[in-house]
């Protein structure tokens, strides 16, 4: 029997790995899993490329048994397994550079160090943190000797020949772990099931368990006890096989099963990339958003894999925040197993990888607009506003997603484009309309769009609570900024409607207005933009508008000042008109009152003081003046 010593990195690789990982220790048997696996793929590969394989027969399998009261827990695979020096090379030393380079960079900091060990492998020695000591069996594939490696995980290891029959298979690796204390809650056969199913169900192979079944007697005594065999991995990965390989059924089957969703998807996406990364992914989006989609607690539904093993479906920055209704799965090649979350965030091939599939995506969506009608319009229906949240947050997509988002229109039946809208505009149209603040009907109610239906002027009207918030940040769509019609400043394009001398006309009924309103308003003025009705309030250029200033309010943001209307009024109208040959107080007052409340109703403002509207307006609607009656 040879003792060596392990080299030093080992020692504390094995330390840190002890210190830093042990709240989620379980992940040894995906590691040892993994290593299994990769055992089998370098023999599977062998046989096939390598004429002095040729000749091995050989169905690749991983097993995994227990005995409780030994204690022990072995994993084993028939792959290609190790001799002497690859013991020594593989379970002695760290031969990676970049896992070399990490420990010489080892601080007293171990908090530091524990974000950082996720970019490297841990691999095997994470074993040690559920094992007194490992032995390892194997028999390098075409060779005669079978070899023990023996260690308890301190200062180094043993290796010695081992009679044949230690192993169980021609060739391969069996791993046996002599477990510690708090290694002896994974001898039972649940836990075991629960973890290969959550790390390791989609490894290529199988993976078998091997437990005792009890039987019992009427009394509860314990009859007899069999022996059972069991796969426990499905050893799937869809995503992994070739495109042409698999049915539309294949993907309904994978994507019910991924998101627990009763209905079919409403398209996927499967991509392969390869070249300076390699990866693979598998993206569904659902007919209907996720519940959960304007949670703050909501279930991102996307889930990482590298090298098919499972590493996270909870996390929340592996696609941008609004594309969180897209489900299925990231694979990739390039990524170390034991990636933190921590890591994540900042992994340039994680970036890479979400950056193009963002893009994938985008192209897809547009694709649909422009071909899959029907499609597009469930789509539509759906996600409009997570993709108006893109255009608010995502600036480096922000030109696709223009090309995206759709909105209602006074000119057209359903939906629109801002490209659409561009198609339509007059030539000499300066500014694309649009209004917010309420619901579609009431929007089209506004009389803030009379003067633009009647000069022909196509205005989008936005009745998404989010459309009020996100347009105004976006400035312009290609040349043409967007102008909100309930501000001020957008009735520029209506024309020189009233001419200096109507202004001088209308000059002391505005005084009234403004002496009757006081502080209610920020202003009186003259409209250009009414037609029917005799009067309209708008925000100031700068100000939120009334209905957003509502929801802030409602939000919590008492601290806000109070934002007040500008009244806008048509001269023209009877009602204002009738002022001019007044100067009774009350009836001015009235009228003023009358003037600002039915605008903000129409706009959908709740009033403050209903009471004082309604005793106003039946003043009013008694016959005037009163000597009459
Ligand atoms: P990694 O798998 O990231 O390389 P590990 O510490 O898990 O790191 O394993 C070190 C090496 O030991 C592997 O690269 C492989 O060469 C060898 N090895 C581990 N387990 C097995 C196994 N079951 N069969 C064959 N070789 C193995």
């Amino acid at each position: 029997m040879a003792q060596h010593q392990f080299q030093t990195e080992v020692s504390q690789l094995l330390h840190l790995i002890i210190h830093s990982l042990y709240s989620n220790r379980e992940i040894f048997l995906r590691e040892l899993v993994s290593n299994a696996s990769d055992a089998l793929d370098k023999l599977k590969y062998l046989t096939v490329a390598d004429d002095a394989y040729k000749g091995i027969s050989f169905e690749p399998r991983i097993d995994i048994s227990f005995n409780k009261e030994a204690k022990t827990l072995s994993i084993g695979d028939n792959g290609i397994g190790m001799n002497e020096s690859d013991l020594i090379e593989s379970l002695g030393t760290i031969a990676r550079s970049g896992t070399k380079a990490f420990l010489e960079k080892l601080t007293e900091d171990v908090k530091k160090d524990t974000n950082l060990i996720g970019q490297f492998g841990v691999g095997f020695y994470s074993a040690f943190m559920v094992a007194e000591t490992i032995e390892v069996i194997s028999r390098k594939a075409g060779e005669g000797e079978v070899w023990k490696w023996t260690s308890d995980g301190k200062a180094g290891y043993t290796i010695e020949s081992a009679p044949p029959e230690a192993l169980g298979t021609p060739q391969g690796t069996h791993v046996i772990l002599h477990l510690n204390e708090d290694g002896t809650e994974y001898t039972n056969r649940w836990s075991i099931e629960d973890i290969i199913k959550r790390y390791s169900n989609h490894v290529a192979f199988p993976i078998y368990l091997t437990y005792d079944e009890k039987e019992y007697d009427d009394k509860g005594k314990e009859k007899a006890s069999k022996t059972k065999t069991e796969r426990i991995n499905s050893g799937t990965a869809l995503w992994r096989r070739a495109k042409s390989e698999l049915q539309e059924s294949d993907y309904t089957e994978f994507y019910k099963q991924l998101s627990h969703d009763t209905e079919e998807p409403l398209f996927y996406i499967h991509t392969k990339a390869e070249g300076t990364l390699e990866y693979t992914t598998l993206f569904y989006v659902p007919k209907k958003a996720p519940f959960d989609m304007y949670q703050v607690d909501y279930k991102p539904g996307v889930k990482l894999y590298v090298k098919r093993v499972f590493i996270t479906d909870d996390d929340k920055e592996l696609m941008p925040p609004w594309l969180r209704f897209v489900r299925g799965i990231i694979d990739s090649e390039d990524l170390p197993l034991n990636v933190s979350r921590e890591i994540l965030q900042q992994n340039k091939i994680l970036l890479n990888i979400k950056n193009a599939s963002v893009k994938k995506l985008l192209g897809e969506f547009k694709a649909l607009a422009d071909n899959h009608q029907e499609k597009w319009e469930t789509f539509i229906s759906q996600f409009n506003r997570p993709l108006k949240e893109g255009l608010y947050q995502d600036f480096a997509n922000r030109d696709a997603l223009f090309e995206l988002v759709r909105f209602k229109s006074t000119t057209v039946a359903g939906w629109t484009s801002f490209a659409d809208y561009a198609s339509r505009m007059k030539s000499e149209q300066k500014y694309l309309y649009y209004i917010t603040g309420g619901d579609e009907k009431t929007l089209k109610a506004s009389p803030l769009l009379e003067a633009y239906t009647a000069k022909g002027i196509e205005v989008l009207i936005m009745d998404d609570e989010i459309d009020d918030i996100v347009i105004p940040t976006l400035g312009k769509y290609k040349e043409w900024e967007l102008k909100a019609v309930n501000r001020s400043g957008a009735d520029e394009e209506l024309g020189e409607k009233q001419d200096k001398q109507a202004e001088k006309e209308s000059k002391p009924v505005i005084e009234k207005l403004k002496k009757a309103l006081g502080d209610r308003v920020k202003e009186v003025k003259l409209s250009r933009r009414l037609h029917d009705s005799p009067s309209c309030i708008v925000a100031d250029e700068h100000d939120p508008s009334i209905q957003m200033a509502a929801m802030l309010k409602a939000m919590g943001q008492t601290e806000m000042p109070d934002i007040k209307p500008i009244l806008e009024i048509n001269g023209e109208h009877p009602i204002v008109a009738s002022l001019k040959n007044t100067e009774d107080e009350q009836r001015i007052a009235d009228i003023a009152g009358v003037l600002l409340d039915q605008a903000l109703l129409v706009e959908g403002v709740k009033l403050k003081n209903p009471a004082d509207f309604v005793k106003r307006l039946n003043r009013l609607l008694v016959p005037y003046p009163k000597e009459e009656l």
